[in-house]
């Protein structure tokens, strides 16, 4: 019989920090990274290339069926494929976020996606970030945290990410995307951006990334990780 794994779901709004931080926690860990955003990103550059209307869920339900997303790992490091081509470096913009976040609404594409993701979390042990991954996708998961930071912080992160990228970007224009997409997040029907009864609520507004690596790590030594999987080494 296969061992159970050992799975730690990180949700939160956009921004948050989710992604460095899980990153970070599972090369700790020695864990599996599945960045579930990646995969909703992936569909919405299908339906961008395929010009289908954001918000027409019909056809959005009918073309996501052609959207096949198969995940891949190299070096450690995730990298999504839609249709067989590798588009994770194409997935990474505010427009594609943006769509994201639209289509990420209806059932179908949602439904879409739930296999994908619960086999990954059945198959390794895995660190699975995204925003109804402790309420929905994996409810028995070993630990669950939802890490958030004040809409302010978060929209603050972000232009220096894209700043960085030589992106031109707005922060008053990044914080209004922000807190628009919080919106529909947490209030759509099916799947919303909800902290899981059972999660532990990090806010990162005034914690170090250090800091936040370290409270997760402890969470799921409360949950049952044994000590000796966390590895050695800080966190840069
Ligand atoms: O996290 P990221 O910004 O890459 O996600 C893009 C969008 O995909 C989010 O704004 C959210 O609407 C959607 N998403 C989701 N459920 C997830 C992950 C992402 O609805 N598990």
């Amino acid at each position: 019989m296969q061992n159970k794994t050992f799975n730690i779901a990180i949700d939160g709004p956009a921004g948050a920090g989710k992604s460095t931080i899980a990153r970070m926690v599972a090369e700790k860990l020695g864990f599996v990274y599945v960045d579930t955003g990646a995969m909703y990103r992936a569909i919405a550059l299908y339906l961008l290339r395929t010009g289908v209307n954001p918000e027409d869920p019909d056809a959005v339900s009918e073309a996501v069926r052609d959207a096949q997303i198969t995940i891949r790992y190299q070096d450690g490091v995730q990298r999504v494929l839609l249709n067989g081509e590798d588009v994770s470096g194409l997935i990474r913009t505010e427009q594609v976020g943006n769509t994201a976040s639209a289509v990420s609404v209806y059932p179908p594409v949602r439904a879409h996606l739930l296999d994908l993701q619960r086999r990954l979390a059945a198959s390794a042990d895995v660190l699975m970030d995204g925003r109804d991954i402790g309420t929905c996708i994996l409810p028995d998961a070993d630990t669950k945290i939802f890490l958030t930071a004040s809409p302010h912080v978060r929209a603050l992160r972000r232009y220096k990410e894209l700043a960085e990228k030589g992106a031109a970007c707005n922060l008053d224009k990044i914080e209004q995307d922000i807190m628009e997409r919080d919106e529909r997040d947490r209030n759509r029907e099916i799947a919303p951006l909800r902290e899981a009864p059972d999660a532990v609520v990090l806010d990162s507004s005034e914690m170090t990334i250090a800091q936040v690596v370290q409270a997760i790590l402890d969470a799921a030594v409360a949950h049952g990780l044994p000590k000796e999987r966390i590895r050695e080494g800080g966190v840069e």
